[in-house]
């Protein structure tokens, strides 16, 4: 039960008629400072607007900063072509569109793609940096400064019936997560072209025009003082998503509190969604989230089957984790079992640690360990090390024949992968619906003036965590940051 519910309720909006003196007054006003908010805030500078970034941390990052820093470009970037692989725009808006998932925006996938070259660019243009190198092993993320890996469903079926595979996370040349170097970079950059930053400014509410509906201001503490801030083109909520916020979550995505680590920082309290719901704002897509159990590496546990508790297989483990982790618990009702034999399990490269269920000589007293129906694993183990013998295949859940190998060397192990006994974590994907350009519309579609938000704050690119890539959450959130930006500082969008 939620400790408080109001804490799931849209915040109101106050009116401007009550203001009697603002304490500032810029073109564009940027609630937080993550990824979303250093893209809209760069851009609206760009554009030659006056933009200042509340930001309720000590200093900017949010969840980006905590991340990998993984985006997803694709296209033919300078990365791809240096090594060697080829891509086209209508080969990634293939997989994008299926990537996003089938509540997407179709116009949203289609602007990312297309602009994806650009994209890349922009990044550069803030000192963020790319080596040029492809890292091969199947990773959540390049432990070294390497850059390019497959980060999705690219090489997974069905994807691969979709679009040609080719790898697209591309991740910063920093050695392991690189998360902070991508927003020291901004943060930098922003500050180095004029825009203001007040760190430690928590935004309470957004002021509302009565007669128009138009969002003209926010009001923010700082400094133990609630200040009146106007701004003339637009405020943008980039505030993230609400993962940190169970009150949210046990009303809008119950499941999501299963997972015992949430994925963020102590700013996606869902305070930007709630203010965008207050002033009228549709808030969509809200039960989706992505959810990990990272099983590998090691490459060798992609080779092992998973199981359910009647002993039956449910995906093709080379998928992302993410769809393998969402299969466990849809499919599998967040009950599974990892089984490998003795040529496969590799302790050491766990990515991370999973309990143990049971280790036996035989695939019979293996399933009698774990509480399995008589018979059950050992027909699933034997039909699939007679395909895998014969063809090289997995004709059942067509797992890719580069992992598919007999199951034959004893003895056998199976690791619990289940909710409840190991790690499980979680992001969310809804928030508030938003046209490409950011704005952020109404229950009826309509427009709401003065209000536009970008990244987890709102549902942006990727609205499925069964079909997500890596890098498509800094990504999305990045570029849609850009449109807002652009256009709260009335300059074209992106691309235009
Ligand atoms: C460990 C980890 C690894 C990840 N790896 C990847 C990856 O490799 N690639 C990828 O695409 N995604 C990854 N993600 C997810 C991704 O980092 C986030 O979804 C994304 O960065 C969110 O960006 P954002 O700008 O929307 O929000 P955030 O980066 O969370 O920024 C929001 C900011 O708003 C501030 N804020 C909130 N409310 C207020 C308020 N009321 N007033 C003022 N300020 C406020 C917050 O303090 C915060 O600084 C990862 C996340 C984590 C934690």
């Amino acid at each position: 039960m939620s400790e408080n519910p109001s804490n799931a309720l849209p915040s109101k909006p106050r009116s401007a008629a009550s203001i009697q003196s603002w304490s500032g007054e810029y073109d564009v006003i940027v609630v937080g400072f993550g990824v979303a908010g250093g893209a809209a805030a760069i851009e609206a500078r760009r554009a030659g607007a006056s933009v200042l970034i509340l930001e309720q941390q000590t200093r900017g990052g949010g969840a980006t900063a905590n991340s990998e820093g993984t985006i997803y470009f694709g296209g033919g970037t300078r990365v791809q072509k240096a090594n060697g692989f080829e891509d086209s725009l209508q080969n990634m808006h293939d997989h994008v569109k299926a990537a996003a998932g089938p509540t997407a925006d179709p116009e949203k996938v289609r602007l990312y793609c297309e602009n994806s070259l650009g994209h890349f660019d922009f990044f550069l243009s803030c000192g963020i940096e790319f080596k040029d190198t492809y890292y091969e092993e199947k990773v959540i993320f390049p432990p070294t400064d390497d850059c390019l890996i497959y980060s999705g469903n690219e090489q997974a079926w069905p994807f691969v019936e979709e679009a040609k595979p080719v790898p697209r996370g591309h991740k910063p040349m920093k050695e392991g997560s690189a998360g902070t170097y991508l927003m020291e970079s901004l943060i930098e950059t922003f500050e180095k072209e004029g825009g203001e930053i007040r760190n430690e400014a928590k935004v309470k509410t957004l002021v509302r025009d009565d007669a128009d509906g138009r969002v003209v201001g926010v009001i923010a503490t700082i400094d133990g003082e609630n200040l009146a801030l106007r701004a003339k083109g637009g405020v943008i909520l980039t505030t993230g998503g609400f993962v940190m916020n169970k009150e949210m979550l046990a009303r809008f995505a119950p499941h999501l509190l299963r997972c015992k680590y949430p994925i963020g920082s102590d700013g996606c309290d869902g305070s930007g969604i709630r203010m965008g719901m207050g002033a009228g704002g549709n808030a969509i897509n809200m039960h989706e989230g992505l959810m990990t159990t990272p099983y590998f590496p090691p490459n060798t546990h992609i080779s092992g089957l998973l199981v359910d508790a009647r002993g039956s297989r449910f995906v093709n483990e080379d998928c992302y984790h993410g769809r393998v982790t969402d299969a466990i618990l849809t499919k599998a009702d967040g009950q599974a079992f990892l089984i490998v034999d003795d040529a496969l399990y590799d302790e050491e490269k766990q990515f991370v640690p999973y309990p143990m269920a049971a280790v036996e000589e035989t695939l019979g007293e293996l399933e009698a360990s774990l509480g399995i129906p008589t018979g059950e694993l050992v027909h699933t183990v034997e039909a699939y090390n007679a395909a895998a013998a014969t063809t090289g295949e997995d004709p059942t859940f067509h797992k890719a024949s580069k992992w598919v190998t007999p199951l034959d060397n004893p003895p056998y192990a199976a690791l619990d992968l289940s909710v409840d006994n190991s790690i499980w974590a979680a992001f969310t994907l809804g928030g508030l619906d938003t046209k490409p350009t950011g704005e952020v519309l109404s229950v009826d579609g309509e427009v709401i003036p003065g209000l536009f938000a970008a990244g987890r704050a709102s549902a942006g690119l990727t609205r499925s965590g069964r079909h997500y890539a890596s890098g498509m959450s800094i990504g999305g959130g990045s570029f849609f940051g850009r449109m807002a930006g652009r256009t709260a500082a009335g300059a074209p969008p992106v691309g235009e």
